[in-house]
């Protein structure tokens, strides 16, 4: 089956073609046949494609809203201009699969999309305000465009961490506004996690139960999990993507006492100050340059910029103290695993975070963690106690197999 990812935001389309099937899950055979963004949707939107053998295309079209973005994307696909033989016209696209970020109580697993389902990820949406409207305006753009006989499904960020138990998830707040309004920790970036513990335990050859890890998943939204027996046992973000780790633009976790603080002093309301803490803080907020880590390191490099040295001493320090904080609540772990594109890509970072857990039995090898980069292996030195790991997310390639499995209602355990 051919399988569209869609991700979309406020004015992007992110998107990938995967060709899976259940034969191919088991052999792990899956075949990605593009991925690509729209960007800057509601004018003129600049669209760029990877075809699988890496080529890349910069398109430029005038697209108004994501049906548009939508119709532009399968009609070049299906074109002879995109060098995909499997998928010929828009008839060779099988099914949809969707990231929708915010689940609740509700998406314990990835769901067929009904117009109940709908419902349910649009009750979310107080829940999610800046992420689940987005990801309902995919959906219905598929409806749109599609016709309402396309196959789609849901698959949740939040999902992942459904199995957190209530010491981990529930806010040390009066219980009633946990019971009136749901107000707990939801967790994100769980099909990163659910990727991540999966591959972790194809390379050790472990069964679920066995996979004790401590995974950090550090991109823009940076996030730590702690994942015992497979499951998630713990997390670092939690009603929202805002608390936690220190992010890109993220201040991660402050005294909540600090909002009303800044609100007064600043002559800004609430909803101002929350934006602050989601917008210019973070890696941002501390430099003062930017919050991108790689622009960060080289400014450090060619300039001994003090900030940003001290943005990168901050977010490796507030690393440090989740994975040791979630080692001692999980009673220890095998493992710790990095991913997402700091984690993937940037040794140096890597090995700032992992300083000091030789208490823990964990010392890296310099070598295979200078040369993991962007690729799935082993960083610690042989026989370590706590082992780390630079695994690669999918989450792509997650929800293609969800889409399927839904589809064809095969287990799909999260
Ligand atoms: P998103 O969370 O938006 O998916 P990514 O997972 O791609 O983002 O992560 C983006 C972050 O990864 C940026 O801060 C970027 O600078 C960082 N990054 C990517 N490659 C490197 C690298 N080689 N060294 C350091 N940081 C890197």
């Amino acid at each position: 089956m051919n399988i569209l990812v869609l991700n979309s935001g406020s004015s992007s389309l992110k998107f990938q073609m995967i060709a899976t099937d259940m034969e191919r899950i088991r052999g792990d055979a899956d075949e990605r046949l593009l991925r690509g963004e729209v960007e800057r949707i509601g004018g003129e939107a600049i669209v760029t494609v990877q075809k699988s053998d890496g080529l890349k295309e910069k398109l430029t079209a005038s697209l108004r809203d994501i049906p548009a973005a939508l119709d532009f994307v399968i009609r070049w696909v299906a074109s002879d201009r995109s060098g995909i033989t499997q998928v010929r016209s828009v008839a060779d696209i099988h099914a949809i699969g969707h990231r929708v970020v915010h689940g609740g109580e509700q998406f314990t697993e990835s769901a067929i999309i009904t117009d109940e389902v709908l419902k349910g990820i649009e009750s979310c949406i107080d829940l999610a305000p800046l992420h689940n409207p987005n990801n309902i305006k995919g959906i219905l753009a598929v409806r749109d465009v599609f016709g309402p006989k396309m196959p789609q499904v849901a698959v949740f960020d939040t999902a992942f961490h459904h199995a957190l138990p209530e010491q981990a998830y529930l806010y040390a707040i009066p219980y009633h506004l946990y019971l009136r309004y749901r107000i707990r920790r939801y967790g994100f970036h769980g099909t990163s996690y659910r990727y991540v513990a999966y591959r972790y335990r194809l390379l050790r050859n472990f069964t679920r139960p066995q996979t004790n890890i401590v995974a950090l998943h550090l991109g823009n939204g940076c996030s730590a999990a702690a994942i015992r027996g497979g499951y998630s046992f713990d997390t670092s973000m939690g009603m929202t993507p805002l608390e936690g780790l220190v992010m890109g633009t993220r201040s991660g976790d402050v005294d909540p006492a600090i909002l009303s603080y800044i609100a007064v002093k600043e002559g800004l309301s609430l909803n101002e100050v929350e934006t602050l803490l989601n917008k210019q803080s973070g890696l941002l907020g501390i430099s003062g340059l930017t919050n991108d880590m790689r622009v960060l390191q080289g400014e450090l490099a060619d300039h001994d910029d003090r900030r940003a040295r001290l943005a990168i001493e901050i977010f490796c320090h507030r690393a440090r103290k989740y994975i040791g904080a979630f080692l001692a609540a999980m009673g220890g772990a095998d493992a710790i695993v990095f991913t997402g594109g700091i984690g993937e890509n940037s040794s140096t970072i890597r090995a700032r975070i992992c300083e000091g857990f030789a208490w823990a039995g964990l010392s890296l090898d310099e070598d295979k963690n200078k040369k993991a980069v962007g690729q799935e292996g082993i960083i610690s030195a042989e026989g370590c106690r706590l082992a780390a790991y630079v695994i690669p997310t999918d989450e792509e390639l997650l929800i293609a197999r969800d889409t399927v499995r839904c589809i064809l209602g095969e287990p799909h355990p999260t």
